[in-house]
């Protein structure tokens, strides 16, 4: 909606009498752009990926119902980013008070100041016109917030001097809250406010007034609140005042991708891969599908706190570093491209490791261990889905007749070919794992780095810092086939061990 020429009190008025300004609460705003966008069959939250017929229906419903709401979930679910997306369903524009901390509503202001000026301008008021970027708050919830921080603070000295009553606002500093009225206020982790700041946010919600000091403060406030907990915080006894909760009126859980293919999507979009300076990078899908992978292995690992979850985070960093080593080796061997490999996930663990928080169990064995076997355990998993119906006889057997190759995620495509074509097979078999015939050398070489790398995750050779890849050491020469995994066991016209999702 174009901004009607209104730039006072009276006109304002007038305009909003004829309709065309609207005048209405944040939550009725919201709910008519809402309707709005739905009747016109918008997008409503772009970006935000797989919610779409989880956690979207269920915001749209809170928001239709005018509902004040919380978003629970682990960590790295898109909370955050779905809370500041509700800002494209306020006006373009909203009146305002000139110069009010609170953006008073210039046809019913509740501040002092505001309405002392409306009582001596009238209808000559100057009126300002407010952003709606400008009308989003958000605060992370931490247990040393104040109540002077969220809701505002007075000082008894400054007010009896000047012979004002206490509750009078001109003698209140604005906190967070009001700073927000008229538009969103999100708070993350809500189940790390003091009970005491509950109740005053309580107070707010309900009553329109709070004590500060001991003092009675009324501030009608008008915001949409939003919320993030995690869900064990939230259900926890005594974490969060029931009046409070009962305020809440609606509680939408949020979840991690609930496929590969989808938590690809989302990291190709976050991660910062098209970097102009540099060489041109490229991501093969079996680095990108590993890369992702890693997380879906973390988030189902017992040596690892379910409670505080695996961020989606992790990949896209993951993957950014990734490319990043990819960069490093092409620009130290001089190659145009920097296609990524497998090895490099490996290089990537210092994004990685920080993560994620350990059981016990993990934190005996270090995060960088537990990091490095998880990565082996979605290129096994990866692997299973390129190479369990491909030949690799020929390869492990080279292997396990005594021979080894050395490389290393900093040597050129060139050297890693020159090294395969030793093996033989092994290039074949990059080629039938999918890299195309005419494949530049950066791309061949990286399928040749998977199919190594694959092979040691499923235990069909074996790597180590001194000699590399080499034979599968004290182990049979094709592992027997795994002694559980007998219910969905196919038969399968190849060798080579099939079926194995992975081992450790
Ligand atoms: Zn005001």
């Amino acid at each position: 909606m174009a901004r009607p020429e209104v730039s006072t009190v009276g006109e304002l008025r007038r305009a909003v009498e004829r309709g065309d300004v609207p005048h209405r609460t944040v939550h009725e705003e919201v709910r008519a752009n809402l309707i709005q966008k739905l009747r016109a069959g918008e997008s409503l939250f772009p970006g935000i990926i797989g919610y779409d017929d989880t956690v979207v229906p269920q915001l749209v419903n809170a928001l239709l119902s005018r509902h004040n709401f919380i978003l629970l979930g682990l960590r790295g679910q898109a909370k955050t980013r779905l809370m500041r997306a509700l800002v494209t369903l306020l006006d373009a524009e909203i009146p305002v008070m000139p110069g009010c901390d609170i953006h008073d509503d210039p046809l019913n202001p509740i501040c002092a100041t505001c309405r002392t000026r409306l009582a001596t301008e009238g209808d000559h008021t100057p009126i300002d016109w407010l952003e709606r970027d400008a009308r989003y708050v958000e605060k992370l919830a931490t247990p040393d917030v104040t109540i002077a921080d969220m809701v505002g603070d007075i000082d008894p000295i400054k007010a009896a001097k000047a012979g004002l009553q206490l509750s009078n606002e001109l003698t209140m500093h604005y906190g967070l809250l009001p700073r927000a009225n008229r538009g969103i206020f999100a708070i993350n982790e809500l189940p790390d406010l003091a009970g005491k700041i509950q109740v005053g946010l309580f107070n707010i919600l309900q009553e329109g007034d709070v004590q500060i000091k001991g003092y009675p403060v009324r501030l009608p406030l008008d915001v949409l609140m939003a919320f993030t907990a995690n869900p064990e915080d939230y259900t926890a006894r005594g974490k969060i005042i029931t009046p409070l909760k009962d305020r809440i009126g609606s509680e939408i859980r949020t979840h991690y991708p609930a496929g590969r293919a989808e938590a690809m999507t989302i990291t190709a979009q976050e991660a910062w891969l098209r970097r102009g300076v540099g060489p041109e990078t490229e991501v093969p899908a079996f680095v990108a599908e590993v890369v992702e992978e890693i997380a879906f292995q973390a988030r189902q690992d017992r040596r690892i706190d379910k409670r505080s979850g695996v961020s989606q985070r992790l990949p896209i960093s993951a993957m950014e570093n990734v490319v990043s080593n990819a960069e490093r080796r092409a620009l130290v061997s001089g190659e145009d491209v920097a296609v990524a490999r497998v090895t490099d996930v490996y290089a990537a663990l210092p994004s990685i490791t920080g993560k994620f928080e350990m059981e016990y169990e993990g934190e005996l064995k270090g995060a960088e261990t537990v990091a490095r076997e998880i990565i082996r355990a979605a290129v096994a998993n990866v692997a299973d889905g390129y190479l369990s119906h491909l030949e690799t006889r020929q390869v492990v057997e080279w292997f396990d007749l005594g021979g080894s190759l050395q490389l290393g995620d900093t040597m050129s495509a060139a050297d890693v070919l020159n090294h395969a074509q030793q093996v033989q097979g092994l290039v074949d078999l990059a080629r039938a794992a999918g890299i195309p015939k005419n494949a530049p050398a950066p791309l061949l070489a990286s399928g040749i780095d998977f199919v190594l790398e694959g092979m040691y995750a499923t235990k069909k050779i074996s790597r180590s810092e001194e000699r590399g890849y080499h034979g599968a050491d004290a182990a049979p020469r094709r592992p027997a086939r795994e002694p559980i995994a007998l219910k969905d066991e196919t038969p399968m016209p190849t060798a080579g061990g099939k079926g194995k999702k992975y081992y450790n």
